[in-house]
């Protein structure tokens, strides 16, 4: 794959047909709206989700599943050292493409890894499914979320999930069991307009202002757990200020002599699972946008902090989920040491898989590597990916092979 100075990422997926003519036995594609041409799933128009499986050699266990997307945000060519959608190997062993770290890599990692073990004649005892889905990079709505929620999902049976995770700057692994989840407010003010020079009061930008004001005090009061590192970023409640909205436009700016009657303010939050959602609605709706302040708020919440039993969003990282045991030994036997467990900043498919109370870690072998996901020049050096081959075969040996808890 490395011989070339530019070899295509994407292209890759042609691997996808490497695998399953010659060995129709063992590995076989499911299908809806089949193209026969391709082995995809369609669970939106012209948005195909790919699935490869290697059937394992005791159907009655649950499968693994690894997961990966198929799209990547864009990119700016002009602002890249390379182009980004040509993969440019560079001689001292940088792959630059738009997606090497998230996560066209892991995709073609599972690939190569079956195709190492097939070699060696290595027979799963639990079923292997691989799925490319479309649009994790817009939410996942109609790939992930449509996939999961599909009878042909629910066929599979799947008992454990390998989703993406994120470069680590040092030589430890990182495992994610959560994510936070991303919550869009937006809270207005309306008042009485007025003359420029007058002061009085519960004027729109007055009001607006007094709950940018509580909502600082607020964010504040999270970041310094970080700062005093008590927790990590991704275990507070963030809340980032997007927009300013407000003020009467005139031919040359704005208004200056007049205190306009509406305002408006957006803002990020994320929020760790741990988090209790009406919590934070009874804070917004009393604290940070009050109706006896004349203020009206808006919560657009992108994805959900609890599973279909209601519980937080997470998977186990203890002796109660035995696939995490598994998982770790795997990493020891390839040699790896693994960094604590973490919760996710931002936000993956993985949260559609624990919706349903699929144990699911996010999880992309790159060691010593910066993280570039979404930046100019995303790059992976080849022998970080190279490794990340062995570290698969290492996890789908060990997790395939797990017996116990058969029901699991
Ligand atoms: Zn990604």
């Amino acid at each position: 794959m490395f011989n070339d100075r530019h070899f295509p990422l994407l292209p890759s997926f042609a691997l996808l047909l490497l695998l399953s003519p010659p060995h129709p036995r063992h590995i076989t594609t499911t299908t809806r709206r089949r193209n026969p041409n391709r082995p995809s799933l369609e669970f939106a128009p012209n948005k195909p989700t790919l699935l490869i499986t290697w059937q394992g050699s005791n159907p009655s266990l649950s499968s693994l599943l690894f997961n990966s997307h198929l799209d990547s945000v864009p990119a700016e060519p002009s602002k890249w050292t390379h182009p980004p959608f040509s993969a440019t190997l560079t001689p001292e062993g940088k792959i630059f493409a738009r997606g090497a770290q998230d996560d066209k890599c892991i995709a073609i990692q599972y690939l190569e890894a079956i195709r190492n073990l097939k070699a060696r004649n290595f027979v799963p005892t639990r079923t292997i499914h691989i799925s490319f889905v479309p649009d994790e990079e817009i939410g996942g709505i109609d790939g992930a979320d449509k996939f999961v929620k599909s009878n042909e999902f629910k066929d599979l049976d799947v008992g454990f999930v390998l989703d993406e995770g994120q470069a680590s700057v040092n030589d430890e692994f990182r495992v994610f069991y959560a994510d936070r989840s991303p919550w869009n407010l937006i809270i207005k003010a309306r008042g009485v307009p007025g003359h420029g020079s007058r002061m009085y009061d519960n004027g729109a930008m007055e009001n607006l202002m007094n709950s940018i004001e509580i909502i600082n005090r607020f964010r504040d009061s999270q970041f310094d757990v970080v700062k005093a590192g008590k927790a990590a970023n991704s275990e507070v409640i963030s809340v980032n200020p997007v927009f300013l909205k407000a003020g009467i436009p005139s031919p040359t700016g704005f208004v200056m002599n007049m205190q306009p009657s509406e305002a408006e303010a957006g803002f990020d939050l994320r929020l760790p699972p741990t988090t209790d959602p009406e919590l934070v609605k009874k804070r917004i709706a009393e604290e940070w946008a009050p109706a006896v302040r004349n203020m009206t708020h808006e919560i657009i919440e992108k994805g959900p902090l609890r599973d279909y039993m209601g519980r937080p969003l997470m998977t186990a990282i203890d002796d109660s989920n035995p696939w995490w045991s598994v998982f770790k030994q795997a990493i020891a036997a390839a040699g790896g040491k693994l960094a604590k467990p973490e919760i996710l900043s931002s936000t993956t498919d993985a949260r559609f898989m624990r919706q349903l109370g699929i144990p699911t870690f996010g999880f992309s072998p790159m060691t010593n590597t910066p993280i570039l996901l979404h930046d100019h020049n995303e790059f992976l050096k080849d022998t970080v990916f190279l490794r990340g081959i062995e570290v698969y075969e290492h996890i789908i040996r060990a997790l395939s092979s797990f017996e116990e808890a058969g029901s699991v």
